[in-house]
């Protein structure tokens, strides 16, 4: 596909993607207002996307990310080409967990609906608790604070928990606790609480939790009972959200964009929000 067929069917792609979630919540004038603030206007979308390159943070046990360039130069007709391969584990970056992950009989990658990767932006910020307690998890009653303030979480929405750990990216040592490869005896960073997400899961309607951190679950976890239940629901995640800091409370349309790969327990993914 050309470049401008591939931007026009990621336009059309968009609209119609849009236009399903508004009209989910009933609310008609969402698909224009969303997809006039996408057109030609950048200063409307944040990118939630840490790029992937030699620095991009991985669990600990896991390989980098690698890209080499095969081709790079002019060739003998006289013209520019290049290209390049890469490798990656699915989990780590800017990246989706499918429910596979933790859940033998859950959705891999390409079985996820469409549906699943858009919905309005709940930020919920718990970077008070994690000041002087890197371990410190999102509870139910910031989620009730949070209600108080900015109205019940509505139907569809995809849930940010926000703890500021993207101040550390890409400093393996602060982000994840430990820059030592294989030890994961010493991870220390914030996470969503089992109760605040049993919540989520049973008192409303959330298609996605998303985090600024490595993991749904706080590093010292070692039985992750979050994605268990999370995931273990057929529901999806999104971590190591780059930009959080950057998001209104409420407003924001999240996109995630995952790379469809058949039965893949994850996969690095393209997130952005469109600002009211
Ligand atoms: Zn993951």
């Amino acid at each position: 596909m050309s470049m401008v067929g591939a931007a026009s069917a990621m336009a059309v792609l968009l609209v119609a993607m849009v236009a399903g979630n508004a009209q989910a919540q009933g609310d008609l004038s969402n698909p224009a207002r969303i997809a006039g603030a996408v057109v030609g206007d950048s200063t409307k979308i944040i990118d939630l996307t840490y790029s992937f390159d030699a620095s991009t943070i991985y669990w600990p046990t896991e390989g980098g990310f690698e890209h080499k360039f095969e081709k790079f130069g002019m060739q003998p007709g006289g013209y520019f080409y290049s290209s390049a391969r890469f490798a990656a584990p699915e989990h780590g970056g800017t990246h989706m967990d499918a429910p596979l992950h933790f859940n033998r009989n859950g959705m891999s990658v390409d079985q996820v609906p469409m549906s699943y990767f858009v919905g309005p932006a709940v930020v919920i910020d718990f970077s008070a608790g994690s000041l002087n307690y890197p371990d410190a998890t999102m509870t139910v009653e910031e989620i009730h604070a949070y209600e108080r303030t900015h109205g019940e979480i509505p139907s569809g929405a995809i849930v940010v928990g926000r703890s500021g750990w993207g101040r550390f990216w890409p400093d393996k040592k602060h982000y994840l606790g430990s820059d030592k490869p294989g030890d994961v005896a010493h991870l220390h960073f914030p996470g969503f609480s089992p109760e605040a997400v049993k919540f989520l899961l049973t008192d409303r309607n959330v298609m996605a939790l998303a985090i600024d951190t490595a993991s749904l679950d706080p590093g010292n976890s070692k039985d992750f009972p979050v994605h268990r239940m999370w995931l273990g629901a057929n529901r999806v995640g999104f971590e190591n959200l780059a930009n959080a800091d950057k998001l209104p409370f409420s407003g924001a349309t999240i996109f995630c964009i995952p790379m469809k790969i058949d039965k893949g327990t994850g996969a690095p993914a393209r997130i952005f929000a469109v600002l009211p």
